[in-house]
């Protein structure tokens, strides 16, 4: 039997009476101790709260044992509320002679396995073998051990889709369980809990989380979230390929690195079903492998990873740069830099606001895959992003329509995805249309959809809406320390000199990925005139290292 070491199969006993529980629980520690965990108590209540934490630990409990004569609760009481806890685990009630009528009444309302009658000496004949047939049932069900994290949630739950989409985008498996279904709704009861606080989240360790916050998670999940020392050398702020690539070749060359991610590492690569076209993987990579194994690269040279920290301010201080987060604290270091990348733009139309999360999905097209099974499904924009999605959720949804305002694809889409596109039988192109307004309030239901060329309206129902109408950067909190672009896009090397003039103030010129502040740099998406691509993220980020060396050397 495939049995983790940590993780045996319980034998739970109850007996009120010490002496009586101390010598059933010795005896089968004596015959079953090698494989499995004998846990003794005195009550039903006691018992009922020990299942409970296991069942949060997610160790599998495979046999119940319990006296039917206990003050306060019986053991049929008991084995009732047990069965609502471990429906898989055998039950077996250890009666005295004169009980034999409560025994048949355990038959019939917890379908009792077996009943025992005391004393069960010698167990070789009277205990072993009854214990043996509960074990032999209990191996035939599909109970497992369970040893991941796991979040009860709803599907049409904002909140649990955002803790899914975190987990899944930083790499932390999960066990997925609806509040609707047994195994769910056992979870929540044994946290005491409902389907009104979801999610909920359980670790392998049995800990459970109400609602939790982000950062609440991340601590829980293993993740870092405060810096380890008082100064580094560079802060890199943003967890995208930018960031990732600079991360790697920052700490590969000695550099104490720390690396300040949002949300989760990946940034918009990571939310990538398919890159095709990134040297090397000639089948190509979804992002999320990609930028994981990204990121255990980084991590194994040494940078320290900081997930769900927002970054609102940069204070430039003479011989350092701060950067500080949205709740409280900052990091230290000799040089920062900045590759925050770019975020959706978000559909502006009536309604759209009030689902989303609730089947109107911004990106993430990856997490909310398998939930489209059978479902109609809408993408709205015309470049590579959303010709990837469109591919990949054709292998889920019954049907997936693309719309696209422009009346063609050629302009902003890679040629090879238009012919893939073209390949799918359940993939349409609506060309020239727009979403003009979005119906549902507890969940999206449907679409008012505008041909721009006609000027015509039509409703259609939808069960998913994925976004993908170009991006934009979010460096407001920039203003006033870096120059950026009338779009937000932050200026660096030749993009500062007016005229052939350096900034005001500099007595050299901005090293190539430099932004307007020194010590200050920019790599990827987030740089005004950087082209699109991982690729180039990833350069721009060894790139930006090699120049923070000679502004390190040359201060
Ligand atoms: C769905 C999709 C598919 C794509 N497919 C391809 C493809 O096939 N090939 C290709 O070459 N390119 C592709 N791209 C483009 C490519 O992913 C981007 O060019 C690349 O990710 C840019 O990397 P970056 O590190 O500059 O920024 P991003 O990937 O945007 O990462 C920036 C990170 O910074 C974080 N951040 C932002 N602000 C802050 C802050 N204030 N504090 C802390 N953290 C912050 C964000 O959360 C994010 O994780 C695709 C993009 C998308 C969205």
């Amino acid at each position: 039997m495939p049995v983790d070491a940590d993780r045996k199969p319980i034998l739970l006993t109850v007996d009120d009476d010490p002496g009586v529980s101390r010598a059933v629980a010795r005896d089968l520690r004596r015959h079953y101790g090698e494989d499995y965990r004998v846990v003794r108590t005195e009550s039903g209540p006691q018992a009922l709260d020990t299942l409970k934490e296991l069942k949060l630990r997610g160790d599998p409990v495979a046999v119940l044992l319990a006296d039917h004569r206990m003050p306060g609760m019986t053991g049929l009481e008991f084995l009732e509320e047990a069965m609502d806890l471990f429906p898989h685990a055998r039950r077996a009630l250890l009666t005295a002679y004169a009980d034999t009528d409560a025994a048949i009444e355990a038959i019939n309302v917890v379908d009792l396995d077996h009943y025992l009658l005391k004393p069960w000496d010698p167990p070789e004949e009277k205990l072993y073998p009854v214990v043996d047939s509960l074990i032999e049932m209990w191996l035939d069900s599909d109970e497992h051990p369970v040893t991941r994290t796991q979040v009860v949630g709803h599907r049409w739950s904002a909140r649990s889709f955002e803790v899914r989409d975190f987990l899944a985008r930083n790499s932390v498996p999960y066990q997925w369980l609806s509040s609707e279904e047994p195994e769910g709704q056992r979870l929540l009861a044994a946290a005491g809990a409902d389907a009104t606080s979801i999610p909920l989240v359980v670790t392998p360790d049995g800990d459970y989380l109400v609602e939790p916050s982000m950062s609440r998670l991340a601590d829980e999940v293993g993740l870092s979230t405060t810096p380890a020392i008082d100064f580094y050398d560079v802060v890199i702020v943003g967890g995208g390929p930018a960031g990732l690539g600079a991360a790697v070749y920052a700490a590969s060359e000695g550099l104490r690195t720390v690396l300040v991610e949002r949300q989760a590492t990946g940034g918009q690569a990571g939310q990538s079903s398919r890159i095709e076209n990134y040297l090397g993987f000639p089948d190509g990579v979804s992002g999320a492998q990609l930028t994981d194994r990204a990121r255990r690269q980084a991590h194994k040279f040494g940078a320290e990873i900081l997930t769900t920290r927002d970054v609102v301010g940069l204070d430039v201080r003479p011989s350092s740069r701060a950067v500080r987060f949205a709740d409280e604290g900052e990091v230290v270091a000799h040089a920062v830099l900045l590759a925050t990348g770019i975020s959706y733009r978000k559909l502006d139309v009536p309604g759209a606001d009030d689902v989303t999360g609730l089947g109107v999905f911004y990106g993430s097209a990856a997490t909310e895959a398998a939930a489209c099974g059978g479902d109609d499904v809408y993408i709205v924009g015309a470049a590579n992003s959303a010709g990837q999605a469109a591919v990949f959720l054709s292998q889920h949804a019954r049907h997936v329509t693309l719309l696209v305002r422009g009346d063609g694809l050629e302009r902003s889409m890679s040629y090879y995805l238009i012919r893939q596109i073209q390949e799918i039988s359940n993939v349409d192109v609506r060309l020239n249309t727009e979403v003009t307004e979005v119906q549902g309030t507890k969940r999206l239901e449907g679409l008012t959809l505008c041909n721009n060329l006609a000027g015509s309206q039509e409703t259609v129902s939808a069960g998913y809406l994925f976004v993908f109408i170009g991006a934009e950067p979010r460096t407001e909190w920039l203003e006033g320390s870096v120059a950026r672009d009338e779009r937000g896009f932050v200026l660096t090397g030749p993009d500062l000199l007016h005229e052939g003039q350096r900034p005001r103030g500099w007595n050299r010129d901005p090293y190539y990925l430099e932004a307007s502040v020194p010590g200050v740099f920019a790599a990827g998406d987030v740089r005004a005139n950087s082209i699109k691509r991982v690729a180039s993220a990833v350069g721009e980020g060894a790139m930006a290292i090699q120049l923070l060396h000679r502004y390190l050397e040359h201060r």
